[in-house]
């Protein structure tokens, strides 16, 4: 017997019974894709017509001069760092909550990391913290738009150009966002020297496997190519790949239109229901801005007190909500021998503990969709010390 009106983890019934999937099946442009591709046998060939029509619409889309496919998104952040010229010894500056390949890519060129903090209100990194970062062994800095959230590019670009460092703009959380850069906005991942996307299988844009780089920069661009052209294609993206890659780059502006819209959504519920989370990005639709977030997911700082964060993630995830604890900060994660630290880390230790993030497939459902959302945290919220003292889901 199932309870109305209680959380599923205290035999209620879930809210979402079948949560929606990603990506969504059926997605006729996308099996239309892959059909022509099947047809025509490009699938089977080293060079068909699809790279290099993908090559082309996200130069266009991004205004990028240059555009290298790669195989995931965690190998074009190595390209990056390559066709920033890091070597073995030099620094890299990264936030010190941030997506661990970014970390362990700076550690396999043989670089050093420094970690740096948040900004409190953001949770990206913090263009204040720079400074005491910085050595004469700094080659470049990492930043990462993470959680719909942005980081300020002017100030890191500003800084960086002062030093004469390499931005490296990790967009594959922001794929399809406007990023402020003095006050013009620019597609995420051209607002520093070199950008990187990624086509990982739960990304905006999916292609189960693969990522990009992009550059306006001739001399970085350069660099990538040699890297990865060894006679042969080092590290590919296949012809059917970007056949399915390429009908859902132009989806992407509307559908993030409608993802925004329904982030806003349920930002406003959250506020009026007085839920404790606080959204990483600037969520209101009224002002008029130059940057405009994308959400792979939706961040929030969880200030509740009374449910710990990961038992209300576990609890959701039974109601069919797929709130889930962020990343592990690094500097909690990594050996001290590992890295450098640019200052306190005290916003990163919180948001270690404290973020959570909705993943992006519900974003394309209905408004009643996104207030049933906002409920059932509300539901579980309400009835937190039965769900502290409820069994670990699945044990
Ligand atoms: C997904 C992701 C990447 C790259 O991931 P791949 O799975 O290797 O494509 C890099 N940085 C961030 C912030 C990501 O979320």
């Amino acid at each position: 017997m199932t309870e109305p009106d209680r959380p599923a983890i205290l035999g209620g019934e879930p809210a979402f019974a079948k949560p929606p999937s990603w990506p969504p099946v059926p997605w006729l442009e996308v099996e239309e894709a892959a059909q022509r591709a099947m047809q025509d046998g490009s699938w089977g060939r080293y060079h068909g017509p699809h790279c290099r029509d993908l090559v082309e619409a996200l130069a266009d889309y991004h205004s990028a001069e240059n555009v290298q496919l790669c195989a995931s998104g965690t190998v074009a952040v190595e390209l990056t760092l390559r066709g920033a010229k890091v070597e073995p010894g030099d620094e890299v500056i990264l936030a010190a909550y941030d997506f661990k390949a970014n970390f362990q890519n700076v550690l396999a060129i043989g670089a050093v990391p420094v970690l740096v903090d948040l900004d409190p209100q953001t949770w990206q990194l913090n263009p204040g913290s720079l400074e005491a970062a910085r050595s004469d062994k700094t080659k470049a800095i990492i930043a990462s738009h993470l959680h719909g959230g942005l980081v300020d590019m002017t100030a890191v670009c500003e800084f960086a150009a002062r030093h004469g460092l390499v931005v490296i703009e990790d967009a594959c959380q922001a794929t399809g966002a406007t990023v402020s850069s003095n006050g013009d906005g620019r597609p995420a991942g051209m607002a520093g020297d070199v950008g990187v996307l990624s086509f990982g299988g739960s990304k905006l844009l999916t292609s189960g496997r693969g990522g990009a780089v992009l550059t306006n920069r001739a001399d970085i661009a350069q660099r990538i190519r040699l890297y990865t052209h060894r006679g042969n294609e080092a590290y590919p993206l296949s012809e059917l790949q970007a056949a399915v890659l390429l009908p859902q780059l132009r989806q992407l502006d509307e559908m993030n239109a409608t993802r925004l819209r329904q982030a806003s959504h349920l930002a406003r519920l959250i506020e009026k229901l007085n839920l404790p989370l606080k959204p990483l990005a600037p969520l209101s639709l009224e002002e008029p801005s130059s940057s405009q977030p994308a959400f792979y997911k939706v961040g929030f700082q969880y200030t509740g007190e009374g449910l710990s964060r990961d038992r209300l993630c576990s609890a959701l995830r039974v109601d069919g909500v797929a709130l889930d604890p962020g990343f592990r900060s690094l500097h909690r994660t990594h050996s001290r021998r590992r890295f450098r630290t640019g200052g306190e880390l005290a916003q990163a230790d919180v948001a270690d503990e404290r973020c959570v993030m909705l993943h992006h497939p519900i974003l394309l459902e209905n408004e009643a969709a996104i207030e049933h959302v906002a409920r059932t945290i509300e539901r579980i919220l309400a009835h937190a010390e039965e769900v502290s003292a409820a069994p670990e889901p699945g044990s």
